[in-house]
């Protein structure tokens, strides 16, 4: 079962190194930043790992390969958490994905943030299906780790700062040991 761990981790560590979007940050230290802000939120440890693998679908295709053309959505929410449910159960793939569902959600509810989202992500809320209406974001407030994907999210925002000091990788070896399904 551990062996999808160093899988995971070599992943960040490797494709990880490519560029966030259009942030100045690359996906490693995004995904370090966001799990930093989950602990330090003292989100139990399957939101830690959800935090750090939340993107994990953007690392899963070679960078010659990418899975869709630029200005169409990737689905990388979809994709990351089919890969991470059967080790990890719903606890850290539902949460993963609905972080872009969360996104939709919190702009529809909280306008000022809206206003936090950089110029890449307001491209990407546009692919996405922008804002939810009052129904959808009722409809989606009640399902299954809204919350904790809704927490994901905030945290998502705010792990862009280039140069921010997080913890190594090889920390959270043991966090995601212990939220894989036993
Ligand atoms: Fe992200």
């Amino acid at each position: 079962m551990s062996a999808i761990v160093e899988r995971l981790l070599k992943l960040l560590a490797t494709n990880g190194v490519r560029q966030y979007g259009e942030e100045r940050v690359s996906q490693c230290e995004h995904a370090l930043q966001c799990a930093l802000l989950a602990e330090q939120e003292d989100a139990p440890r399957s939101l830690v790992a959800a935090a750090l693998l939340h993107d994990i679908g953007h690392l899963l295709y070679d960078a010659s390969e990418r899975p869709s053309p630029r200005g169409v959505d990737d689905r990388h929410e979809e994709l990351g958490a089919k890969h991470l449910r059967e080790a990890f159960g719903a606890a850290v793939a539902e949460p993963v994905r609905l972080h872009v569902a969360a996104k939709r959600y919190l702009c529809a509810i909280d306008p000022a943030y809206f206003g936090l989202l950089s110029a890449a992500s307001v491209h990407s809320l546009e692919l996405q299906g922008g804002a939810f209406t009052i129904a959808e974001a009722d409809a989606f407030r009640s399902m299954p780790y809204a919350d904790e994907a809704t927490r994901i999210r905030r945290w998502d925002e705010a792990a862009k700062l280039p140069g921010y000091e997080t913890r190594p990788l090889e920390y959270y070896r043991p966090a995601l040991i212990a939220a894989l399904r036993s």
